[in-house]
């Protein structure tokens, strides 16, 4: 079989594999504990049900416009307000199949082969494989002191004239760190002033903790709508636990969306009628959920802290939002593959490695499934790990045999 050197480059998403043999373990009847999710636990916003389900029973399921229908964008105009303060016009949205699409999309529509993309590290695993498979080049920037927070001087130094755009992800996948203000208000005035696009994937927008309020990055700009390199993306997703529904968006400058609409209308010529109600369900109806979502989140998030804090060797820096955090576990192993693979072998624990999204040594641990997820998942993880642990534990009548040296 002879298949192009591109598609053979690109790596298989880790998230999505761990996923799946994670599903093939618990099909086998073995209590794996996932901390590798990256989705909550709650059922879809009844309001995003019922509007599908209205939908599909007027059995009139066709295709929409390339770009989303009009009166989904009308919801997300509405939320865009609301969460950003900012007014846009319907032919500023785009709609796609998931913010993956989205940012996908952007990076084909705006990147000339070999052109740059600057990606801070820890990076979502996706970014660096995008921007290869449309013939770009990712930059990876990592702060210089090993932390969570590169400075605007790490990404002075990785501008080059190849630069076309940056991405900004924040609240971050995989560490759950929210960047200051000051830093993304730095970024875009620079990245304004150069040229150079920005690419919000705010994903986890609301899902901030300790009563802090998610930058939304329009004020940063002078510059109208039309005349910004931002580009915002955003999806239900994440905030309402719609991850199946294959909903995401991106806000840019018309000319943009024009682009990724013929881009997009060649493709998959539209995302389905039936997901694009739900979504229209999701944004219009209760808010509520996401707050009870988040509320859920950052008390989980405080149980996995406790749980890591009392982990001798193992340095974390707490997360500020998202479903995650990503832990130091040099102290015990510099592959965090390999860590990962005995991890899920013989303590039936999903955790992702860190070198996946740019921090060897790392994992990241998921707290979006339940308190005794977390628990009993952190425990598992000591259990294998300390050296003073018993060699046998049993989980039900099953027995876990260590191996760690
Ligand atoms: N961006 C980030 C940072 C993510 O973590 C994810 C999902 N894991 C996405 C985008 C894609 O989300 P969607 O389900 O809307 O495609």
């Amino acid at each position: 079989m002879t298949v192009s050197q591109l598609a053979k480059s690109i790596a298989e998403s880790p998230t999505l594999k761990l996923n799946e043999e994670a599903r093939l373990l618990r099909e086998k009847g073995e209590a794996v504990i996932h901390l590798g999710a990256g989705e909550p636990k709650n059922r879809a916003p009844i309001a995003a049900i019922l509007s599908s389900a209205a939908k599909l029973n007027t059995g009139d399921v066709k295709y929409t416009p390339a770009d989303g229908t009009p009166s989904l964008k009308k919801a997300i105009i509405k939320y865009t307000e609301e969460n950003y303060d900012k007014i846009v016009a319907p032919e500023n949205i785009i709609v796609s199949a998931g913010a993956k699409q989205s940012v996908y999309n952007i990076l084909y529509s705006i990147l000339n082969p070999q052109d740059e993309v600057i990606i801070l590290a820890p990076y979502w695993v996706s970014y660096p494989e995008m921007v290869r498979m449309v013939y770009g080049v990712p930059v990876i920037v990592k702060s210089e002191d090993g932390s969570f927070y590169p400075r605007m001087e790490d990404i002075l130094k990785a501008v080059s004239s190849y630069t076309k755009a940056i991405i900004i992800n924040s609240p971050n996948n995989p560490s759950g760190v929210v960047y200051s203000e000051e830093f993304i208000a730095q970024i875009i005035e620079y990245c304004e002033k150069k040229g150079i696009y920005i690419i919000m994937d705010d994903i986890y927008l609301r899902l901030i903790f300790d009563g802090k309020k998610w930058p939304a990055c329009y004020k940063f700009t002078k510059k109208d709508l039309e005349s910004s390199h931002i580009i915002v993306v955003n999806g239900v997703s994440k905030l309402y636990g719609m991850t199946g529904f294959r909903i995401g968006w991106a806000i840019a400058p018309r000319e943009l969306v024009a682009i990724m609409t013929n881009v997009q209308g060649q493709i998959t010529t539209t995302v389905s009628v039936l997901l694009q109600a739900a979504a229209e369900g999701a944004l219009t109806g209760l808010q509520s959920h996401i707050d009870t979502l988040r509320m859920t989140l950052e008390n989980n998030r405080d149980v996995m802290m406790q749980e890591l804090n009392s982990f001798t060797g193992v340095k974390i820096t707490k997360p500020n939002g998202t479903y995650y955090c990503l832990p130091d576990f040099r102290a015990y192993s510099n592959d965090s593959v390999k860590l990962s693979q005995m991890l899920l072998k013989k303590a039936l624990v999903v955790a992702v490695p860190g070198k996946e999204f740019g921090m060897e040594g790392h994992l990241r641990l998921s707290y979006a499934g339940s308190i005794k997820d977390v628990t009993e998942g952190v425990s598992r993880i000591k259990w294998a790990l300390d050296p003073n642990s018993p060699n046998e534990i049993y989980i039900g009548d099953r027995k876990l045999v260590r191996d760690w040296k």
